[in-house]
């Protein structure tokens, strides 16, 4: 269930804003919020590359608080806007996950980095 949403989220969700605020050029939109996935390359850099337990966020390089800082700045940049979007609903969406993690494995929360 967690893995079908996590999906959902990655995949379907992005057609679906793509299509809801930009209905003249969806096509093309989806298509750059999805090449946001691109980031989980980050992971390439982890050992093991997959932990399911694992929380990304704080983790990977392309996924840490500085990243994310550094996506919102690119928001205000109308040319890399949508991009900026796509890589923000991609955080959310990690996020999202990680919280469904470490409602049923407290020791996934201790071992983040989102734990202070
Ligand atoms: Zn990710």
């Amino acid at each position: 269930m967690q893995f079908l949403t996590h999906y959902f989220l990655h995949l379907v969700f992005p057609v679906i804003i793509a299509y809801l605020f930009f209905k003249k050029d969806w096509k093309k939109v989806s298509i750059i919020l999805l090449s946001t996935m691109l980031i989980d390359l980050d992971h390439l850099l982890a050992t093991p590359i997959f932990d399911p337990m694992r929380c990304s966020i704080g983790y990977h390089p392309l996924h840490s608080f500085f990243a994310l800082a550094f996506y919102v700045v690119l928001l205000l940049i109308p040319s890399v806007r949508i991009i900026a979007i796509g890589l923000i609903l991609h955080i959310l969406t990690d996020t999202i996950d990680c919280l469904w993690t470490f409602s049923h494995c407290h020791e996934c929360y201790l071992k983040s980095h989102l734990h202070f």
